[in-house]
């Protein structure tokens, strides 16, 4: 088995799904008392978010790239960046490293096209949803991406950063999501992205008619099958 590196905190709230999706796909897979072998660094998401908002990338680059490099210098054979928007910088971050950076966008397509999705509702931070790092690694797969109108760009963002990413889950947000989700699905998307790592916290299967496609899910079923493969 290979070992995992994560870079994780941001959340933390969602590093933890990380945590155990991955140890129970070991399990699962291998039985008895096997578990995964994880390397962890979990960053201070209070610095990471304030390069994020003042718009220096490079910095938070620099930052996670100096964190990769520690995690392959310990061992990991893989690394994670446990967020979609800090995928910005994935290309800096894989510059450090020589193992591979399993990136989440490329794992979030191949199962949207493995499903025959080829027109999904993006939903994420206002980075994700509106900025080219994210969308042309869906475009360019031959993956059309919707995303929401006007002011329900800033309201999904803002749910994100001021309630999901403390681990707040309000009912009233649910229902703005799922109206938002809603008229995704009258533009004509065949299913939705949860293209940020928190979202499994506020919607389900249960909620909506759309098939879902969490990222934290298929990122860490992802690097699941890259350490388990021979
Ligand atoms: N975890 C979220 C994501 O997947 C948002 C928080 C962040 O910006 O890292 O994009």
């Amino acid at each position: 088995m290979k070992t995992i590196g994560l870079i994780g905190g941001m959340s933390w709230e969602s590093t933890i799904t990380y945590y155990q999706l991955i140890n129970e796909g070991v399990k699962d897979a291998l039985g008895g008392l096997h578990s995964a072998k994880i390397l962890l660094y979990s960053v201070d998401f209070f610095e990471v978010e304030a390069l994020m908002s003042s718009g220096e990338w490079d910095k938070a680059a620099d930052l996670l790239g100096g964190v990769a490099a520690r995690l392959e210098s310990a061992g990991a054979d893989m690394i994670l960046i446990c967020t979609n928007t800090l995928h910005k910088v994935a290309p800096q971050v894989q510059a450090r490293i020589r193992v591979p950076l399993v990136h989440i966008a490329e794992a979030a397509a191949e199962r949207l096209l493995e499903q025959g999705v080829t027109r999904v509702g993006l939903l994420g931070t206002k980075y994700t949803m509106t900025q080219e790092f994210y969308r042309d690694k869906l475009v360019e797969r031959g993956i059309e991406v919707l995303i929401p109108e006007g002011d329900d760009i800033d309201l999904v963002n803002r749910v994100i950063f001021e309630e999901l990413c403390l681990g707040v889950v309000k009912e009233e947000s649910r229902a703005e999501y799922l109206r938002v989700i809603e008229s995704l699905q009258q533009r004509g998307a065949q299913g939705i992205l949860l293209g940020c790592t928190e979202l499994g916290l506020i919607v389900s299967d249960k909620d909506v008619t759309l098939p879902l496609f969490d990222t934290t899910e298929i990122h860490a079923k992802k690097a699941l099958s890259l350490a388990l493969e021979a």
